[in-house]
Parts: C-alpha cells; structure tokens; sequence
C-alpha cells in the first residue's frame, strides 16, 4: 500500500472542516465521555437527522450516567423504541451499571478497558478517546470506510477481514496526533456530506487531487459491494388478544434476540391450531377470529412476514396475573410501552 503524503492530507481535511465541517451537533456541545458515548451508540446504524431528537429526549431524562444506571430498563427501552437494534439499548443501561458500580461512575481513560464494555466494539472506544479525552485514536465507521475505500480504490468490500484490517492501517497512518478528534470529525463529515454513497460531491472535495477513484473517473465502483445473499423470509403469527373489557395482551420478549425485553404481541408458528396454542399458553377460550392484512418487516438478516390476527378471547383461569411477563392493557397503553415499531404501527392500526 502507498500512503499520500500524511501532513498534506491533515492539511488538506483540516482546511476543508474548518468551512464546511459540522460543528453545531448537540453531542458535540459539552463532549463528555458519557454524552459522547450515547451519541455515538445511538448513531451506530443511524442515521444523524434520525438520532437528534432520540439523544435530546434521552439525555434530558438521563443526563448522568448515574441517572442512566439507576433507570429501569423498561423505562431505557422506552425512550430507545423506534431506533431499532434493541440490543444498544439494552447495552447501554448494562455498561452505565458497570460504570457506576467498577469505575466509580467514571469512564476509563483507556482504549482496552473501554472495549471490554458491552456494546463498545474498536469504533466506540476510538470516538469516546478521541472526542471525549481528546487522546490520539484513530476511528472508522461507515463514512469513513468509504472514503478511504475511493481515495485508495481498495479492491474488496469493506466488510471484508483483510480490507477491514486494512482500512484501519490506513486510517491510523493518516489519524494526527495533535488535533485528533478534529481531522476524525472532519474525515466523518466529509463522507457523510461530500463523499456520499451515490454521487459524490468530487468537485468540492479537498482530497480530489489524491483521490485514485476520482481519478479512474470510477467512483461509483467504490466501495465494492458485498456479494450479494438473499435474505430468507420467516412467517409468524402476531396475535391481536382481545378479552371481554376490550384489553390486549401484550408479552414481554426474552432479553436476548430479536426485540430483546421489549413487550410485544404473542407470536407463534404458521403450523399451529390457534384455539389449541392460545389455550396452552395463556388459558385463554378463543371466542372469534379475524385474519387482518399481513406485511413484512426487514431486519438485517431476514424478512418477517407477520400475518396479524385479531382474536376475540375469555380468559378462564389466572394463569396470566400470575406472570410477571404478561400484561393486559388497554391499546393506547401498549402505545406508550417499548415495543418494537411493527407492533406499534398494528396496534395504532387497530385502534
Ligand atoms: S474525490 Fe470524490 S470519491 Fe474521492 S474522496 Fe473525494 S468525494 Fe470521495
């Protein structure tokens, strides 16, 4: 690999972000680990403009560590619904615990400790030592990936372990000393707003002159794409329970997975004799059924074909009060409960 010259590229980025980088984000305002790491969780597989209001609802609520770590996880799911990949969330409150109870509420100054946490992989830990403690670390994420994919035309896809390993190489190589967690915002922004996905914006980049994509007048190449894998679809049953007072059941998922701890509609297989399944589940008589329109929801490794049906029910034993991860609520309950945003739009559906 042939580097470019290491001080004209600082340069050259550092000269572009004072004009045009994006300073006024508001995990940027008072960047503290804690702030910083929210933000960068939560913009894990975000979009920014999607994430604002998220982070302002979420550190107006918990706006230490100690608050976070104190919190229910109900409650952190809650304010998580809607972001997707439940498991962030879940990580958070788990890590703030940690935080609060092993480092004395104080998050480590020190890359290997921070990637032991749960959730912070070596994406996480770089942007908390950089923007935070303002420590050399070098960073990369999806924008930078592209950039430096086009600005070197690296051959295999990014998700690839060499290209991967080698991304960061090139990164490091390039990441200054002094003024890191400036040239790391500015090589983010620059992917985020000039280097885009589709079209980039060449002419007002302040790499064009370095850039081997450009050059090729093959920008489109680059990133190369991962090979391309169909997505298998699974079809479940999502269960609309009504019992005689109009109330839902709502279920409380397992921890791990899918949805982890979030409430959700019971949900069970194609193959089974709903009568037979809602009787040994919850003791519950069916009285009517009503198939309503099915519709797939898509998560990173599969589609769900989710077939709705709204059942009229009687429950004739206690068996649900007597479980903590059962409730009956009335529908504009459920509204205001974490739940996964397929449930929510059924529900709001239904209502
Ligand atoms: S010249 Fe174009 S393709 Fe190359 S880094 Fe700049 S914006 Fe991206």
């Amino acid at each position: 690999m042939q580097f470019f010259d290491r001080q004209t590229i600082q340069r050259q980025l550092l000269h572009w972000y004072e004009r045009h980088g994006r300073q006024d984000l508001p995990w940027q305002q008072e960047p503290t680990p804690y702030r910083v790491w929210v933000s960068e969780i939560m913009l894990q597989q975000t979009q920014v403009a999607t994430v604002i209001p998220y982070y302002q609802r979420f550190t107006q609520r918990f706006p230490t560590i100690e608050k976070l770590a104190t919190a229910s996880l109900d409650e952190v799911l809650q304010l998580w619904a809607g972001l997707g990949y439940y498991s962030r969330g879940r990580n958070l409150h788990r890590t703030a615990q940690i935080i609060l109870t092993e480092f004395n509420g104080q998050f480590p100054n020190d890359l290997s400790l921070l990637r032991q946490l749960p959730g912070i992989g070596e994406y996480t830990a770089g942007a908390i030592m950089s923007f935070a403690f303002r420590q050399p670390a070098a960073i990369v994420d999806g924008n930078v990936k592209r950039v430096i994919s086009r600005l070197h035309t690296l051959p295999d896809w990014p998700g690839h372990p060499t290209t991967h390993r080698l991304i960061w190489e090139i990164a490091s190589h390039y990441t200054p000393a002094a003024d890191c967690h400036l040239y790391n915002q500015a090589i983010m922004d620059l992917g985020a707003t000039v280097c885009t996905r589709k079209r980039p914006d060449c002419d007002n980049c302040p790499w064009q002159t370095h850039c081997q994509a450009y050059r090729q007048r093959q920008t489109d190449r680059f990133p190369v794409a991962k090979p391309a894998k169909e997505k298998p679809t699974q079809e479940r049953y999502f269960l609309l329970l009504q019992d005689d007072r109009q109330n839902i059941l709502l279920h409380r998922r397992p921890p791990t997975g899918i949805w982890g701890g979030l409430w959700s509609l019971p949900e069970c297989a194609l193959h089974e004799n709903i009568g037979d399944w809602c009787e040994q589940q919850y003791g519950l008589f069916v009285k009517q059924q009503q198939a309503l329109p099915k519709f797939k929801h898509s998560f990173s490794h599969y589609h769900l074909l989710i077939h709705p049906l709204a059942l009229q029910v009687h429950d004739m034993t206690t068996a649900i009060r007597e479980q903590t991860d059962v409730q009956w609520c009335t529908n504009q309950h459920a509204l205001t409960q974490g739940i996964p945003s397929p449930v929510k739009q059924l529900l709001e559906q239904y209502q």
